[in-house]
């Protein structure tokens, strides 16, 4: 079974996010359980965390199907004390949030080393920030997404995603969430037949399918190699829709959110229309 929907808006409370997908046809979404720009925001309320509860089963939206995203502020790998420390009491809060909806995963980008620490000791701190809060949380695995390599990104990498991965005690509660766009753009060709097989063989044997927790679905308006994070709507850019096709006839990749996070919301409908009719 695929479940496929958007990174819908949670305006107006988490509880719209549910709605917001049923109206664009989903069967999985992504949303922000906070503003994402602001470091600190108000505790869900009670009422929110119930009608959200309630949404999503009307609506038929189980865990599986949900794919929160943290706040953009947040550096896990930060190479300074005080703002590390911030990171993390904002991760932790994030985490507490999904606790709270009766949410099993929380995707997010792993972190930046800022020219200011080597690869090797900023991926050691994004594996220490994980078992921070996991140590303080129950039943949420933290999502790794893969990234473009824009910048100071780390995690654009399978094999780096794999060294987090592998210093993270409770790997149970550790997954991976990846993006088509970023990996594209990071290097991995997996607009062709043959590129998309290699791409995903070397996941296999880099980090596995078993970590696999949700997948972004974006097309790229930057070339392959560019390590430029912009997403395109479906086929309209460098990938094509070659590997969307490919995917949606894979069952390993079944049973997770599949999000898109494509520029234009008013043709999401569309969108999930058009991968579904690629899944027969
Ligand atoms: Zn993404
Ligand atoms: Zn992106």
């Amino acid at each position: 079974m695929k479940y496929i929907g958007a990174h819908v808006s949670a305006a107006g409370g988490v509880e719209n996010a549910p709605i917001n997908a049923h109206k664009i046809g989903a069967t999985a979404f992504a949303f922000f359980t906070k503003n994402q720009r602001q470091w600190v925001a108000a505790p869900l309320t009670q009422k929110s965390i119930e009608e959200f509860k309630e949404n999503c089963q009307k609506y038929g939206f189980t865990p599986k199907q949900i794919l929160p995203h943290d706040s953009y502020l947040i550096n896990l790998g930060h190479p300074e004390k005080e703002p590390l420390a911030k990171s993390r009491a904002a991760f932790l809060d994030e985490m507490q949030r999904c606790e709270q909806l009766g949410i099993d995963r929380l995707n997010f980008h792993p972190g930046s080393h800022l020219k200011k620490v080597n690869i090797d000791t900023c991926l050691r701190t994004i594996s220490d920030s994980i078992n921070i809060a996991l140590d303080q949380t129950k039943g949420v695995i933290a999502v790794i997404e893969n990234t473009a390599g824009q910048g100071t990104n780390l995690g654009h990498t399978f094999e780096q995603i794999a060294q987090i991965i592998h210093y993270v005690e409770d790997k149970s509660r550790v997954g991976v969430c990846i993006d088509t766009c970023h990996s594209f753009t990071a290097g991995y060709n997996l607009s062709t037949e043959q590129g998309f097989k290699e791409t995903f063989n070397h996941f296999q044997n880099t980090i596995g399918f078993k970590y696999l927790k949700g997948m972004h679905l974006n097309d790229s308006k930057k070339p392959h190699g560019s390590r430029v994070d912009r997403h395109d709507s479906i086929g309209i850019g460098h990938i094509g829709e070659e590997p969307f096709k490919l995917l949606m006839k894979d069952s390993r990749f079944d049973n997770i959110p599949l999000i898109l996070e494509t520029p234009n919301p008013d043709i999401w409908a569309e969108e999930i229309k058009m991968l579904r009719s690629w899944e027969k």
